[in-house]
């Protein structure tokens, strides 16, 4: 028996069974061709079944799938890191990989802590955004800000929440700033959040306030990283000090996930002392599989011009939804390869994902967001029914 995610078991629907998936499409048991508009949780951005990523998967599995990195490398991994050091901004060189986003974002504040423990600096406290999500493991819950995980703790230690304006950010940095260790955000998109978009001064600001009070700055592109803001990465106009990316690291094939640290971080674990390395050691790090199907899936982003095919999706986004208003709707976001319809009252999304079902779509409304991260390989016409399908809804 499966226990399903994010489930009431007793209530739920019984899901979709996929047989078969290509391109943008998944196939139902019954015969049935659904667009996929959110990309399996925003991963699968190349669509299912690209064969360019199947080669790379088998043929790495033809020399072998795993091996672990404690006293052992390979060529796939050595790849990948000299891949992204090359291709990632500024001195973001040092690639420490892991199975999800929620490791990697615990790694990210592991290092961001251990770092102040290992230079005799006693700041601790972690500045993070209001309604942020960074992964479901307990120091991301702790750290993140949504209602749904609050049974787990009592009251939040550690950890300080300010909104997306530059005000709050300045007040936080006067008020605590002989206690800051890490200002963490998902920068510009917060993602299951809500969709919540933001500016890129916040971020600008931020940057300053961390170089002036010596805080680090930790950018979560888990979900907005490879293009999904229309920007390749967020990281690419503010520096952090500290990228995390998952989800569309491997094409959505398999989970992965990379910390990437800058020189001053790595700076401070690095010298004779062993007391002062980094403790942390997934099991399934820089596995072969994933590290050859994300090196074939960054080959084909930068190949094949991905940042035009997002600039392309935002274009025919906004074209079809600036006439679209229903009473119902509060607001329109729209952003890189994102939309999201956001409605004033979440009962009024029920029942969305059978109505869009039927119409050839598959959706997944959360809160009160009706939205779309769809592969970015979709064409206009499919792109346009996915859209349609949505202003449908509302009619
Ligand atoms: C999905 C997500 C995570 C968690 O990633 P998992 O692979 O599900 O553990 C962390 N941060 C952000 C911003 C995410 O969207």
């Amino acid at each position: 028996m499966i226990w399903y995610p994010y489930e009431q078991m007793k209530t739920m629907k019984p899901p979709y069974e996929i047989v078969d998936a290509e391109g943008v499409y998944l196939y139902t048991g019954d015969g049935e061709a659904m667009i996929d508009s959110i990309s399996s949780w925003w991963s699968v951005i190349h669509g299912y079944k690209h064969p360019a990523l199947t080669r790379a998967i088998k043929e790495q599995a033809d020399v072998f799938s795993h091996v672990m990195l404690g006293g052992l490398t390979h060529k796939a991994v050595q790849k990948l890191s000299d891949k992204l050091a090359s291709w990632l901004p500024g001195d973001l060189n040092y690639c420490f990989f892991s199975d999800s986003g929620s490791v990697a974002v615990e790694v990210a504040l592991k290092m961001a802590l251990q770092f102040n423990v290992n230079r005799k600096d006693g700041r601790k406290t972690v500045l993070s955004l209001t309604h942020s999500y960074h992964g479901d493991t307990f120091k991301t819950m702790e750290v993140g800000d949504d209602e749904d995980y609050h049974f787990a703790f009592g009251e939040k230690k550690g950890v300080i929440h300010i909104d997306t304006q530059i005000r709050a950010l300045e007040e936080a940095f006067e008020k605590h700033h002989d206690e800051l260790n890490c200002v963490l955000v998902e920068p510009l998109l917060q993602g299951a959040g809500g969709m919540r978009m933001y500016d890129l001064a916040f971020l600008r600001r931020a940057r300053q306030l961390c170089d002036q009070y010596d805080v680090l700055l930790i950018f979560d592109e888990v979900a907005t990283g490879f293009g999904r803001t229309g920007y390749r990465f967020v990281a690419d106009k503010v520096l952090p000090d500290i990228l995390v990316l998952g989800k569309a690291l491997t094409g959505g094939y398999i989970g992965h996930a990379v910390t990437v640290a800058g020189e001053k971080v790595y700076r401070g674990f690095y010298g004779d002392d062993s007391s002062l390395a980094l403790m942390h050691g997934p099991t399934f790090m820089g596995n072969a599989l994933a590290c050859s199907v994300a090196l074939a899936s960054i080959e084909l982003f930068e190949g094949q011009n991905y940042m035009a095919k997002i600039h392309r999706m935002t274009e025919v986004m906004r074209r079809e939804m600036c006439a679209f208003f229903s009473p119902k709707v509060r607001e329109v976001r729209i952003m890189g390869g994102c939309i999201c319809v956001e409605v004033n009252d979440r009962a009024d999304l029920v029942g969305y994902q059978e109505f869009a079902a039927k119409r050839g779509v598959f959706a997944r409304p959360f809160l009160n967001c009706l939205y779309a991260m769809p592969p970015y390989v979709i064409g206009e016409e499919e792109l346009v029914k996915v859209l349609s399908v949505m202003k449908e809804w509302f009619a």
